[in-house]
């Protein structure tokens, strides 16, 4: 495995490439792509090292853009099964008062390293920071950021799960001024747990102090949002006009909003419109059985991502943070198993995904950063399908993972 990025220039030959007909060349200048050109073989041959990916898919790596690293691999440490939201946070409460920096950090790497395997070279996690937690998780986490530099690009989330004000009697616990602090600790991203069926607190009041530290601090939100089936637990359109108010558009991603399923279609569809006008991303997570209108979404124009969520822990006991399988229960939960529904899917774990975690070197294009991967596949609609290997998976123009050796 290449230990280092070649500093003269190589290439990925007859390579077929996501949503473009043919065969392509791709050209590698160091940490980034030189050229992305159709095949032509009269012209390969004097270039230089090449390796012929025989019509194989190459893609931009996979974009994860909503993990829970903290607390991942532990639901070995938690008797029985939560059977609701409110018992798994009871039992993560539990855990995580045990937590250590140490643990933390290697959970981490371990769940890191499983992604990276998969293809994942960005990625999103929350990180919870509150009474139990303290900042012991967020100094994991930052400790396997800082170490797997090199192999993923990893933000983070300071998540207030406890709730954000404190209700002394109820299971909101105030996590809201650790949030605050941890953007002292060098989090670039306000989370935030608005659920109208979960907590004593009225929804907007989180809302309005989220963004108010998000403007005195320059930061984006990411929230977890209405993650309740019912249409009361209905936020986002609060949270779209607070967007707009504030001139935050695109700074704004919301996770789960399963609520906008359970309100009449017409107050869906003007809710829609007004999200698409703040440009806010939304993550849907098939981890959940029942998702959000995912399609109406992206019919109408909202940037729609899609990532693996918990891992072997009380909420999610399953997973490997493979982003192939999210997009394979995402294609069944949204009776998307056509080659062309796919091929748009593909786009929720790659290119959508890099657009709400606002990277900006994304992509298959000269300049963009030669984060790439190999699959053993003709076309992302049989990669999804038959959840086809990963051969090779490249950070900076440098190898990090996959079996097969390409120069
Ligand atoms: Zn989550």
């Amino acid at each position: 495995m290449t230990k280092t990025a070649m500093t003269e220039p190589w290439f990925i030959t007859n390579a077929s490439l996501p949503g473009r007909a043919g065969r392509w060349r791709i050209g590698i200048a160091g940490a980034h792509i030189a050229s992305v050109q159709p095949q032509d073989d009269a012209g390969a041959r004097d270039l230089g090292p090449a390796w012929d990916a025989a019509g194989r898919l190459v893609s931009p790596g996979f974009v994860d853009p909503h993990l829970h690293l903290d607390k991942c691999l532990t639901s070995q440490r938690s008797p029985g099964t939560a059977s609701n939201l409110d018992e798994a946070i009871r039992a993560v409460r539990a855990i995580k008062a045990g937590f250590t920096v140490a643990d933390v950090a290697e959970r981490g790497r371990r769940a890191l390293r499983m992604g990276l395997q998969h293809g994942t070279v960005s990625a999103r996690s929350n990180c919870e920071v509150d009474r139990s937690a303290g900042f012991r998780a967020l100094e994991g986490l930052q400790q396997a950021s800082r170490e797997m530099a090199a192999q993923v690009d990893l933000q983070l989330i300071a998540f207030p799960q406890e709730g954000w004000f404190d209700n002394p009697g109820t299971l909101e616990d105030g996590a809201g001024e650790f949030v605050a602090q941890s953007l002292s600790r060098g989090v670039k991203v306000i989370g935030g747990n608005v659920n109208g069926a979960l907590w004593p607190s009225k929804p907007q009041d989180q809302v309005d102090a989220t963004f108010a530290l998000a403007a005195a601090h320059d930061c984006d939100i990411d929230y977890h949002l209405d993650n309740a089936d019912v249409a009361h637990a209905f936020t986002l359109p609060c949270v779209a006009d607070k967007v707009i108010a504030q001139g935050w558009q695109g700074r704004v991603a919301v996770s789960h909003i399963a609520s906008l399923a359970q309100v009449s279609d017409a107050q869906a569809a003007q809710t829609i419109n007004r999200v698409r006008e703040a440009d806010i991303s939304v993550c849907v997570l098939p981890t959940r059985i029942r998702l959000t209108r995912v399609m109406e979404l992206m019919e109408a124009g909202v940037n729609v991502a899609c990532g693996t969520d918990n891992l072997r822990d009380p909420f999610v006991r399953f997973g490997d943070a493979d982003p192939l399988k999210a997009l394979l229960l995402l294609a069944q939960l949204t009776f998307n198993l056509k080659d062309a529904g796919l091929e748009r899917l593909w786009s929720c774990a790659t290119t959508n995904a890099a657009r709400m975690l606002r990277l900006q070197d994304y992509g298959l294009a000269p300049g963009c950063a030669a984060d790439l991967m190999v699959i053993d596949a003709h076309s992302p609609a049989q990669a999804i399908l038959e959840q086809s290997p990963r051969l090779a998976v490249f950070k900076a123009g440098v190898q990090v993972a996959g079996p097969l050796s390409l120069h």
